[in-house]
């Protein structure tokens, strides 16, 4: 199929500097967890996305020199010869698909805690990183850089930059965002200095010029020198000379990079989930900076619409296309476009499960893209399984898993039958997507649909409650069962000590929410399972005008989304939303009128009043479906368990089970073993440093 004339500018080709990109889809520099210690692993991953059609494919962060050293969490590094080796294979994977390769040269500054290399933090002023991320909390304090840390800061981004080209880079990155040492010389608070470097904007712009400088120097002009650049604080701020800060730094730059990478300034506005901001929301921020240079300018917004990406060139926010997120969950999202299946893109949910891999230290996964960092590992393709299978295949439970289930088992050439009990498929999230701000995540569930209902190998089957004698009858030759967990209004004790059940009117647990009960306020909200369902269920419900308390045995509302960047926003939304929150305490009594909290350390009891109590503490898993039809003979079938009926978890987890059970189903040898990546040999090469 051609694709839709309106979206031809997305594939004008952009010329960066003495580089040209092939077309405006440019996958800007975004975390992966994969350093040179998983060469390969990472190579695959970024290839993948060369191989979808991305005409930039960029690196994480990646240090110039040990003292930014974010280990033992994630780091890539370029900081001698050691190192061009593992780069060269993801520049080489990259170029195999026609696409150039760019490397987000890095120096974190204050915000590098060197736990590993033990060498002291770098500012420009002594003041530290105001960490409220889990990777940059530390104890250590950053010490003034003099004039000697300056050159050498110049100097070790040109001798990486170096490195970068012998590796095969074609961009090569100066970053001054995110709270990273360039990043810190731009803002007034950090920056104190009276040198040339502190003091007017122009001062405080002079290190990133000359960092952009030296980089192209270093490459003789040969690779293209992009500037990635955090804008949101410095709009922020009103100048004399011009509409912001901002404004001026772009203006006194607007000359120095071959292209302008334009962001925001912290992790939970600049990859926001989406249940607290929509596509396209750098915008307002970045919309300013085409008019102040002729310099091409990249910038995302988590853009899965091809209407909203043309949208943006045509309106002059942006030349090209940035994409983290969307690259992540379809790395095939421009070929698509360009081959006129945009229906079939798998849009990112913004539920920020990728983030949170980085967080913790892990390869990026990915709720949408089950294969996301399984490329080389597993071998595993986003768009092409083998086709490798006859026979038939039952899947049981439309729910994420199910139908992740169902479809890779038609991709791999069974003739599937998909049953369902409800009237429609969803499962969890058929619910789950109507609390406040999840409604993107019903993607998972319209991706899998979509594609299912196009296959002729496919039968799908709502309102289809199965027992063992049907499955039986229905004579598949393979049964997969995904019908997954329930929530148990189990409570939690101190100590992290599981505790029994109550026995009082007006307990619910999500469940209930999610059949419709009415609820009488006041009501309190216990969380002890501290990812999104507990907030969204307070939010839900205080929506609908009822007195809420958020109860939880963390020190924060919705703890885990920490990871998420779900967090802060989290209790802003309590905030507005009029949610009172208790935190380290748990539920030790509720008659229906009086609930008694206990400090999970002291014990001390405190009492309020609440007339319902909703539990959000623990999913049961199993199914008695399976149990059945294990002991009782499945039919001459091979049976499968999988998804939260499997192990209750996150929708990734359910996805990703339900990938690799259909993947495993009928191979008389079970699943090839995980293949295992090492780092290349270290050679005996002298750090850049003496
Ligand atoms: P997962 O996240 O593992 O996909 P869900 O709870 O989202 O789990 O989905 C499980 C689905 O299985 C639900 O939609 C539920 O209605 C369905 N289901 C449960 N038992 C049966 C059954 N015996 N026959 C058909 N569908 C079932
Ligand atoms: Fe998008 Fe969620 Fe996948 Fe991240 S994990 S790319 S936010 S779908």
């Amino acid at each position: 199929m051609a694709r839709a004339s309106r979206f031809d500018t997305l594939f004008d080709p952009v010329r960066i500097g003495p580089k040209t990109a092939k077309n405006r889809f440019f996958q800007v520099p975004h975390a992966s967890g994969m350093t040179n210690a998983n060469p390969r692993v990472r190579a695959a991953f970024r290839g993948m996305k060369a191989e979808g059609g991305w005409a930039v494919v960029s690196t994480g962060a990646c240090s110039v020199d040990p003292s930014s050293d974010d280990s033992p969490f994630p780091c890539a590094t370029l900081w001698d010869q050691a190192d061009i080796r593992a780069h060269a294979l993801m520049t080489e994977a990259v170029h195999a698909h026609g696409a150039l390769a760019a490397v987000e040269l890095w120096h974190g500054g204050a915000a590098a805690m060197n736990r590993t290399t033990r060498e002291a933090p770098l500012s420009p002023s002594g003041v530290p990183w105001m960490a409220t991320h889990v990777g940059f909390m530390s104890s250590a304090r950053p010490k003034v850089m003099d004039a000697e840390d300056i050159r050498d800061l110049i100097r070790w981004h040109a001798e990486a930059a170096r490195r970068a080209e012998e590796a095969g880079f074609d961009i090569l990155y100066v970053y001054a965002g995110m709270g990273y040492l360039p990043y810190q010389f731009l803002l007034s608070d950090y920056n104190h200095r009276s040198d040339a470097y502190g003091g007017s904007v122009r001062n405080r712009v002079r290190l990133t010029e000359e960092l952009i400088d030296a980089v192209r120097a270093a490459t003789g002009g040969r690779c293209a020198v992009a500037l990635r650049i955090s804008l949101q604080e410095l709009r922020a701020r009103p100048s004399d000379a011009a509409e912001s800060e901002a404004h001026e730094v772009i203006a006194a730059l607007k000359d120095a990079p071959d292209l302008f990478d334009v962001k925001m300034d912290y992790s939970a506005t600049d990859c926001a989930p989406s249940r607290f901001s929509p596509e396209g929301s750098h915008e307002a921020v970045v919309d300013f900076v085409k008019s102040l240079t002729d310099k091409p300018v990249v910038g995302v917004g988590r853009f899965t619409s091809p209407d909203t990406m043309v949208s943006m060139v045509r309106r002059g926010v942006l030349d090209l296309i940035g994409g983290a997120r969307p690259s992540i969950a379809d790395p095939f999202l421009p070929a698509k476009i360009e081959e006129g299946r945009e229906d079939e893109i798998r849009e990112c949910i913004g539920c920020n499960l990728c983030i949170s891999s980085w967080h913790d230290g892990v390869w990026v996964r990915c709720t949408q893209n089950p294969t996301a960092g399984e490329e080389w590992r597993r071998g595993w393709h986003p768009e092409i399984v083998s086709k490798d299978a006859a026979g038939s295949a039952l899947v049981i439970g439309g729910g994420p898993a199910g139908l992740e289930a169902a479809l890779t088992l038609a991709r791999r050439g069974f003739k599937v039958a998909l049953a369902e009990a409800r009237g429609e498929f969803g499962g969890r999230l058929l619910w789950e997507s109507h609390l406040p701000g999840l409604g993107q995540w019903f993607r998972v569930v319209d991706y899998r649909l979509g594609r299912l209902r196009q296959m002729a190998n496919v039968s799908l089957f709502a309102g289809s409650a199965l027992g063992p004698d049907e499955v039986r009858e229905f004579g598949a030759d393979h049964v997969v069962i995904a019908t997954g967990a329930r929530w148990t209004a189990a409570l939690c004790g101190a100590n992290e000590i599981p505790a029994g059940t109550l026995e009082a009117p007006r307990v619910y647990t999500p469940e209930d929410i999610a059949a419709g009960t009415a609820i009488e306020g006041p009501v309190a909200v216990f969380d002890f399972d501290n990812y999104y369902m507990g907030s969204a269920i307070a939010e839900a419900l205080a929506a609908r005008g009822l007195a809420t308390t958020y109860i939880t045995t963390a020190g924060g509302a919705q703890a885990w989304g920490i990871m998420t960047n779900e967090q802060p926003l989290v209790h802003r939304s309590f905030a507005r939303a009029g949610i009172g929150y208790r935190t380290l305490e748990i539920v030790t009594g509720f008659d229906g009128e009086t609930l008694t909290l206990a400090q999970i350390f002291s014990g001390e009891k405190r009492q309020t009043v609440a007339r319902s109590l909703v539990i959000v503490g623990q999913r049961a898993g199993g199914s008695t479906l399976y149990e059945a039809l294990r002991t009782g003979g499945a039919g001459g079938a091979t049976l499968a368990l999988t998804g939260d009926a499997l192990a209750p978890g996150a929708i990734a987890h359910a996805v990703y089970q339900a990938h690799r059970t259909a993947r495993a189903v009928a191979l008389a040898e079970g699943p090839a073993r995980p293949r295992r990546d090492a780092a290349f040999a270290t050679l005996d090469i002298e750090g850049s440093r003496a």
